[in-house]
């Protein structure tokens, strides 16, 4: 069997969402098998440069034979120069490729991935509700006043949820949502003042106040730094927080461990950690004690495997970091079905959207319990509508 062609979709066309458009490929093979992936760059600003990654690197596959994925991401790895450089653009175009291969594979030996990655350890995947300072809702709001993130996390604990994840710093008083904010007096870097903690303190207790069962993350987009991570952390400390996410610069073990000795939460971070590599020094140093590497940024179903693998000889805890679209969510599920050390699934906010979950032919969403279960068809489980490819814009690479 050889690669004969790379559709790249780019959802940009046909989703008017600000911040989440994905981009998916297709590898078709001259056996008439085709594989998806996704490119996890559905939101922030490096969508032409998601795009172009698989241009560029898809060409060198061309005539390969798509069973061998180690082979494929040596290649890719070794011998385009920016390969071993790594960083964002360069691992979520490598990983929307090993992702494609990883469903020809499953369609080839007609097997879900999950059989092939080591069977099924969790048969349920407990899953939180993702991103409440958005609401949990068709439409996303920004939520400002502690009852609006009470009322947004009643809406998913109704539907099953039994943990939420809530950014409650992201969203300033005002209103205005902290990567586009201007408000100098909603400091999150320094020190924070003390109308701004006690807001957050407030939101977050809101939220506490609902149930003492219920399971609370919280997100902070590293908008904070080392002090205000902790000056927060030890301000709501008695909240019973799940973990904290992304508390500084994601690239930074040195902050993340000074941040771990000085607060009693376990500290996640990983959607911004890329490779083996990348995810080394945070295992060394002990800084984390749950990762998110997302399946489409940090190299794959098998690079995600294999950090995965190396977190469980460090006692580190594995909750994959979903933010695109239903290729995402199918891909992640079978990575979660295999690991022993999963801990729980991302059900983002972007992932219950109507014209998002219409992209695909199937919906893959958590039951009334909060609970999702792996695709059991071969291959991943998830495909592009023909429909959907006819309304993105395509490339292809041949
Ligand atoms: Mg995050």
């Amino acid at each position: 069997m050889k690669i004969k062609s790379i559709d790249v979709f780019d959802f940009a066309k046909c989703l008017n969402y600000t911040d989440c458009a994905p981009i998916c490929i297709r590898i078709n093979t001259d056996a008439g098998i085709s594989g998806f992936g996704e490119v996890g760059l559905a939101y922030g600003n490096a969508h032409y440069g998601g795009v172009g990654i698989v241009r560029d690197f898809g060409q060198l596959i061309i005539g390969m034979d798509p069973l061998n994925s180690e082979a494929i991401r040596e290649k890719l790895f070794r011998t385009t120069f920016w390969g071993m450089g790594g960083g964002t653009v360069i691992n979520a175009g490598m990983s929307a490729i090993d992702i494609a291969l990883w469903d020809i594979k499953g369609k080839y030996y007609k097997a879900p991935v999950y059989q092939m990655l080591g069977g099924k350890t969790n048969d349920k995947l407990r899953a939180y509700a993702s991103q409440i300072q958005f609401d949990w809702d068709l439409e996303d709001r920004n939520m400002v006043t502690p009852g609006q993130y009470a009322e947004a996390a009643k809406k998913a604990m109704a539907q099953g949820y039994t943990a939420v994840k809530v950014d409650p710093v992201g969203v300033a008083a005002s209103g205005n949502w902290q990567r586009t904010s201007q408000d100098a007096d909603w400091r999150l870097r320094g020190q924070m003042p003390k109308p701004v903690l006690e807001l957050v303190r407030a939101r977050l207790q809101a939220v506490r106040s609902l149930s003492e069962q219920l399971d609370i993350i919280i997100e902070l987009h590293a908008f904070t730094d080392t002090s205000t991570a902790i000056q927060l952390a030890n301000y709501i400390d008695d909240l019973n927080i799940m973990y904290y996410e992304e508390p500084v610069h994601p690239l930074n073990p040195v902050s993340m461990r000074e941040i771990r000795d000085n607060i009693k939460i376990p500290v996640a971070s990983g959607e911004r950690i890329y490779t083996r590599l990348g995810y080394r020094p945070f295992f060394e140093n002990r800084s984390l004690s749950v990762i998110q590497p997302d399946v489409c940024l940090c190299g794959g179903i098998s690079e995600t495997k294999k950090i995965c693998d190396m977190a469980d000889t460090y006692d580190v805890k594995v909750q994959i970091h979903v933010c695109g679209g239903p290729i995402s969510q199918a891909a992640a599920l079978h990575v979660e079905t295999v690991i022993p050390n999963f801990l729980i699934h991302e059900q983002h906010s972007y992932g219950i959207k109507q014209a998002l979950r219409e992209t695909c032919r199937y919906d893959y969403l958590p039951d009334e319990n909060g609970n999702l279960t792996v695709p059991e068809l071969p291959g991943i489980g998830q495909e592009i509508t023909e429909e959907t490819m006819n309304k993105t814009w395509v490339y292809t690479v041949e």
